[in-house]
C-alpha cells in the first residue's frame, strides 16, 4: 500500500484511526503485538557460551594455563624420576586449584559482563527517544519503540522521526533526510497528494524513519514502523554496538601485557639462576631439584600479574555509571566517567541551566514610555504602572501574544500553569494582566477577524520568531526577537498610532535595552510590518523579516538558580573554569554571571558572537582563557570556542539544548544535553544527559567522575604494591639463599604458588575491590583537574616500588628468620604467607588515600572493613585446616607466632606513612 498518492482522509480511513482521537491504548497494544516494536532488528547477541569462554583469551589466563602445564610437568617428574609422591601430589593439587581458579575467574567475568550489560541497557533505556503521540484523545510523550501504524504524532524542530509518516498538517516543516537521499539540506514538507510514480526523494508529503526535523512543525500519521519502514528495507542488520574499552581499561590492559613480559623474563632468570647456583656450588646439575625450581617459577609467574585488576576495573566503572545516574547524570558510555573527572572547563548555557527558566516580564518600553509590571508567577494579576490609557501599549502587547504559541491554563487546583516556551509564556502573562489574550484576539467577531496564516518558529541563530496574520483582507508580519536584531531590521517605529522614521530613536532604544540588561533582565523586542497577500504566503523567512516597524521592548527577569553559586564556587576551588555561553544580551549575561560568581568583576569583559565572527582562530585562541562570558552567540560559535580551548589542552564539557547545538556537543570532550528541555537530537549527540537540566548536576557528575578515578587509582596502587612485594619476596630467596638454611633448601621458594594465588584472588582482591566504593577524599575538589595525557600510574610509581619493596623484604626476612630457627618448609612458608597477607591488609587503609592513613578516618568504608575482616579470618583458617595444609602447603603456627605475623607487618605502613607526614613528602612513599 502506498500512502503518498492518497488523500489524508483515505490514509486515516485505511489505518482505522480518528484524526483528533488517535489510537486507543487497547488498539495500539494489539497492533504492537502484531507488528512488533518499532526498532530495526539487531544482530543476534553474542551467545552466552561464547561470552563465558571469551575470558580465556585474557593474557592473565594464558599465564595461569602455562602455570598448570609447569605444575603437571613437575608432578610427572616427581612420579617418574624422583618418586617423591608427596611433592608430586602437591603439584597436582596446584594444577587443579589453578584450573578451578580459571573457571571461577571466567564465571565472575561472565557474570560481571552480563550484569554490567544489564545495567548499561537500563541506562540506555532511559536515554530512549520519545515522540509526541495522540492516544485516547490525549497527547503524550511515547517511547518511540512503542509506536505503531495508525499512531498520530506531532513533531517539531529538533525531533527525530522514527517510523514512516504521512503528513496531515505542516507548518514550515523541513526535514533532513540525508540518510536516505544524500541531500544534506532540509527538505520542505507538504500534505498534497502526489502522483503514484513519485520517487522516494520527492515524496514531500511523507516523513521517513531516521530523519530529523530541522525547522517548523508537523502532525502526521504513522504508516510503517520498524523493519517495514524505508530505512528498515535498506538497513543491513545493525551490529550490536560494541562496548568500547575505556582509556583506563586500555591503559590497564597495556600495563598487564607489559607486566607479563617482565614476569616471563623474571621467571626465566630465576630458573637459570637457580640451576646456575647449583652448578657453581656442586659442579653438577641436580635434576632432582627441578620440580622445586619449577614450583618457585610458577609462584613467580602468578605473583607478577595483578590477576583481578581488569575485572575489578570494569565493575568499578559500571558502578560509577550507576552512581552518576542516581545523581541525575545519565552517561552514555563508560569512558565518559573518566573524562568527566578530568574536566577543566564547563561551558554552560544560561537560560534554564544557570537560571530557573521561570520568566516574568517586570518592565517594558512602548510608545516611548517605560512601564513597571507588578505580580508574580503565572497568575495574570498585577498592575501595569503608571496606570494609563492602554492605547500606549495595546499594539505592542497584541503583537506579543499573536506572535506566540504559549498558553497559561488553570490546573485542577485552580493554579495557573504555563504551557510552551517560557519566554513566550512571560509575554502571555504580561498581556493577560492588561486583559489581552490570544484566544480573544483570534475569536471571530464583528469588528475584527484575525487568522494566523504562517508560523516561523524561533531559532537561536536568527534569534527571532514571526507569524503572518490576516486581518480582514490585510496581511501583517509580526516579528519578535533579540532587540538588536529587530532594531537592525526596523525602518520605522510606532508612536501614538503614527509610523515614524526610526533613525532618531535608535539611540533611545539602545540605551533602554542596555538599562534593562544591566539590571539582569532578558530583553526582547516586538515589531510588525504590513505585506501583500503574495508576500504573506510565498516569501521566505528572510524576505518577511525586514523593513519592520518597531513596537517596544520587554524586560524579562529569569532568576538565577540558587544552588548554582555554590556549585560554581566548588568548581573554581577544583580548578575547573565555568564559562557562560548564551544567546542573550551581553549586559544581561554579564549581570547574571556576576550574580552567580562566574566573574568577580561587575565590568568583566564579554565577547559577543559578532566579535567571534571577526576573529581568526589564533585571535580567539589568545582570548578564550581570559573570557568567562560569551553573549549573543550562535551555536556555530560554540564549536570554535571549544576547539580553541582544546588547543590549550583543556578538557571541555559543553551544554546545549537546541538541534543546532549537536555538532558542538560532539566536538566537546563531554557533550552535555538537557534531559527535560533538550531536543532528541542533542540528547543523541551528548555524552552526559542532565535528567533535571540543572547545572549543579554537572558539578556533581564531575565530582563523581573524580571520585571514581581516584578510587581506581587507589585499588591499582594496592594491587601493584602486593605484586611487587610477592615478586621481590620470591626473587630474593633465589638470589640470596645460596646454601641450605636449616630445613630450607636453597631452591625452596618463599611462598608456594597457591599461597600467591590466594593473596591475589582473595586476601588482596576483595579489599582492593572495596576501595572502588570508597567515599571521596575531603580534598578531592580542591585539587587541579587531572592531566589526561598522564598515565594512570602518574605520580605513584615510586610509592608502589618503595612500599612493595619494603613489604617484599619483610616477607623474605620473616622466611629467613623461620629457617634460621629450624622450622620446617611449610611453617616457614606459612610465616611468609601471613606476613604478606597482613602486611597488605594493614596497608590497604593507607592505599585509600593519596596522602597517608593518618589523613582520613580509617574505618569509614563498611565494605572495606568487612572485606579486611573476611580476608584476615579466612587466611588464618587456611593455615589451620588440614585440607588446606595439604593443598596450599600451609601449616598451623603457635599462638605467639600468629600474633607476631598479624601485628608486626603493620610496622612498615605506620613507619613509612609517619615519615611521609613528618617530612611532608608528597607522592613518593
Ligand atoms: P542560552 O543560550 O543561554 O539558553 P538564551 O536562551 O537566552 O540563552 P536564545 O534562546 O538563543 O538564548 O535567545 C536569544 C535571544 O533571542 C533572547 O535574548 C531573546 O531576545 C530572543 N528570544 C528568545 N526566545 C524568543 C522567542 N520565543 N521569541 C522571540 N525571541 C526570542
Amino acid at each position: 500500500m502506498k500512502y503518498f498518492d492518497k488523500s489524508t482522509k483515505e490514509v486515516l480511513h485505511h489505518l482505522k484511526v480518528e484524526r483528533t482521537e488517535g489510537l486507543s491504548t487497547k488498539a495500539a497494544k494489539r497492533r504492537l503485538e502484531k507488528v512488533g516494536p518499532n526498532q530495526l532488528r539487531q544482530a543476534e547477541p553474542v551467545s552466552k557460551v561464547k561470552l563465558f569462554f571469551s575470558s580465556f583469551k585474557e593474557p592473565i589466563i594464558i599465564v595461569l594455563m602455562v602455570a598448570i602445564v609447569l605444575a603437571l610437568l613437575s608432578a610427572l617428574y616427581d612420579f617418574r624420576v624422583t618418586q617423591d609422591y608427596n611433592h608430586g601430589m602437591a603439584a597436582i593439587y596446584e594444577a587443579i586449584a589453578i584450573m578451578i581458579l580459571i573457571f571461577v575467574n571466567a564465571f565472575i567475568s561472565f557474570y560481571q559482563a552480563n550484569s554490567a550489560q544489564k545495567s548499561l541497557d537500563a541506562l540506555q533505556e532511559m536515554a530512549h527517544h520519545h515522540i509526541h503521540t495522540l492516544r485516547d484523545g490525549n497527547w503524550e510523550d511515547l517511547d518511540t519503540s512503542k509506536l505503531v501504524p495508525g499512531d498520530i504524532i506531532s513533531v517539531k524542530m529538533g525531533d527525530f522521526i522514527e517510523g514512516d509518516v504521512r503528513w496531515l498538517k505542516v507548518s514550515e516543516l523541513q526535514v533532513n533526510e540525508s540518510h536516505l537521499t544524500g541531500e544534506a539540506d532540509g527538505i520542505s514538507k507538504a500534505t498534497d497528494v502526489l502522483a503514484s510514480d513519485t520517487d522516494l526523494g520527492d515524496r514531500t508529503n511523507m516523513g521517513f524513519s531516521g530523519s530529523t526535523v530541522v525547522n517548523g512543525s508537523g502532525i502526521g500519521v504513522v504508516v510503517a514502523t520498524g523493519m517495514q519502514t524505508e530505512l528498515g528495507k535498506i538497513a543491513d542488520l545493525l551490529q550490536g554496538e560494541k562496548q568500547q574499552k575505556t582509556p583506563i581499561e586500555r591503559n590497564v590492559n597495556a600495563l598487564t601485557k607489559k607486566l607479563m613480559y617482565v614476569a616471563g623474563a623474571i621467571v626465566l632468570f630465576t630458573i637459570l639462576f637457580d640451576i646456575g647456583k647449583e652448578f657453581f656450588r656442586t659442579g653438577t646439575i641436580n635434576i632432582g631439584k627441578l620440580p622445586e625450581i619449577l614450583s618457585g617459577a610458577i609462584a613467580l609467574a602468578v605473583a607478577s600479574i595483578p590477576d583481578a585488576m581488569p575485572v575489578v576495573l570494569s565493575i568499578v566503572l559500571t558502578i560509577g555509571a550507576t552512581i552518576l545516574a542516581r545523581n541525575n547524570g545519565l552517561i552514555k558510555n563508560l569512558s565518559s566517567v573518566e573524562t568527566l573527572g578530568a574536566t577543566s572547563y564547563i561551558a554552560s548555557d544560561k537560560t534554564g541551566t544557570l537560571t530557573k527558566n521561570q520568566m516574568t516580564v517586570t518592565r517594558f518600553w512602548a510608545n516611548n514610555a517605560t512601564f513597571q509590571v507588578e505580580g508574580n508567577g503565572y497568575e495574570p494579576l498585577g498592575d501595569i504602572i503608571p496606570v494609563t490609557n492602554d492605547a500606549d501599549y495595546r499594539a505592542f502587547l497584541e503583537a506579543a501574544v499573536l506572535d506566540n504559541e504559549a498558553e497559561i491554563m488553570r490546573d485542577e487546583d485552580q493554579k495557573w500553569q504555563p504551557y510552551g516556551n517560557p519566554t513566550d509564556v512571560s509575554l502571555v502573562v504580561l498581556a493577560a494582566k492588561a486583559g489581552i489574550t490570544r484566544s480573544d484576539l483570534l475569536e471571530k467577531n464583528d469588528d475584527r477577524d484575525i487568522d494566523v496564516v504562517r508560523v516561523l518558529p524561533f531559532d537561536s541563530t536568527r534569534k527571532m520568531m514571526s507569524v503572518v496574520i490576516q486581518e480582514q483582507d490585510r496581511y501583517f508580519v509580526i516579528t519578535k526577537g533579540a532587540p538588536d536584531v529587530i532594531l537592525a531590521k526596523s525602518e520605522k517605529i510606532q508612536l501614538d498610532d503614527e509610523y515614524r522614521d526610526i533613525a532618531r530613536y535608535r539611540k533611545k532604544v539602545d540605551s533602554k535595552v542596555l538599562e534593562f540588561a544591566n539590571n539582569a533582565l532578558r530583553t526582547l523586542a516586538v515589531s510588525k510590518r504590513e505585506v501583500d497577500a503574495q508576500t504573506a504566503h510565498k516569501a521566505t523567512v528572510a524576505e518577511l523579516e525586514q523593513q519592520l516597524t518597531f513596537l517596544g521592548i520587554a524586560g524579562i527577569i529569569d532568576p538565577p538558580r540558587e544552588e548554582v553559586q555554590d556549585s560554581v564556587e566548588i568548581l573554581h576551588d577544583a580548578g575547573v573554569q565555568v564559562v557562560m555561553i548564551t544567546g542573550d544580551h551581553a549586559a544581561t549575561a554579564r549581570a547574571i554571571a556576576y550574580q552567580l560568581g562566574i566573574v568577580d568583576d561587575k565590568h568583566a569583559s564579554v565577547i559577543e558572537g559578532k566579535e567571534i565572527e571577526a576573529m581568526t582562530n589564533d585571535e580567539l585562541f589568545e582570548e578564550v582563557q581570559q573570557t568567562y562570558v560569551y553573549a549573543r552567540v550562535s551555536p556555530e560559535h560554540k564549536q570554535r570556542i571549544i576547539k580553541q580551548l582544546q588547543r590549550h589542552g583543556e578538557v571541555v564539557a559543553m551544554t546545549g539544548d537546541g538541534i543546532n547545538d549537536a555538532p558542538a556537543l560532539r566536538a566537546a570532550d563531554i557533550g552535555v544535553a538537557m534531559g527535560i528541555n533538550g531536543t532528541e537530537v542533542t540528547k543523541d549527540a551528548a555524552d552526559l544527559v542532565l535528567l533535571d537540566d540543572k547545572f549543579t548536576t554537572i558539578e556533581k557528575s564531575v565530582q563523581a567522575g573524580r571520585r571514581i578515578f581516584a578510587n581506581i587509582r587507589n585499588f591499582i596502587r594496592q594491587e601493584l604494591i602486593t605484586n611487587v612485594a610477592e615478586v621481590l619476596a620470591l626473587v630474593l630467596s633465589v638470589v640470596l639463599i645460596s646454601a641450605p638454611i636449616g630445613n630450607i633448601q636453597e631452591t625452596t621458594p618463599t611462598l608456594t604458588a597457591l599461597m600467591v594465588l590466594w593473596v591475589n584472588m582473595i586476601s588482596d582482591s576483595l579489599p582492593s575491590f572495596a576501595l572502588g566504593f570508597d567515599e571521596p577524599e575531603a580534598d578531592l575538589m580542591r585539587q587541579k583537574p587531572r592531566n589526561t595525557k598522564a598515565s594512570i600510574l602518574d605520580g605513584m610509581l615510586v610509592r608502589i616500588f618503595i612500599r612493595g619493596a619494603v613489604m617484599g623484604i619483610m616477607v623474605f626476612l620473616a622466611f629467613v628468620w623461620a629457617a634460621r630457627n629450624g622450622m620446617g618448609i611449610p611453617e616457614a612458608q606459612t610465616i611468609a604467607f601471613l606476613t604478606l597477607v597482613f602486611g597488605q591488609l594493614w596497608h590497604v587503609f593507607d592505599a585509600r588515600t593519596e596522602n597517608t592513613l593518618f589523613s582520613r578516618p580509617p574505618f569509614e568504608n563498611g565494605r572495606l572493613n568487612l572485606a579486611v575482616a573476611f580476608a584476615a579470618v579466612s587466611s588464618i583458617f587456611v593455615t589451620l585446616l588440614p585440607f588446606f595444609n595439604n593443598v596450599m602447603g600451609t601449616a598451623p603456627l603457635s599462638m605467639n607466632l600468629y600474633l607476631a605475623v598479624i601485628f608486626l607487618p603493620a610496622i612498615p605502613t605506620f613507619l613509612l606513612s609517619g615519615i611521609k607526614v613528618i617530612f611532608k613528602i608528597k607522592n613518593a612513599l
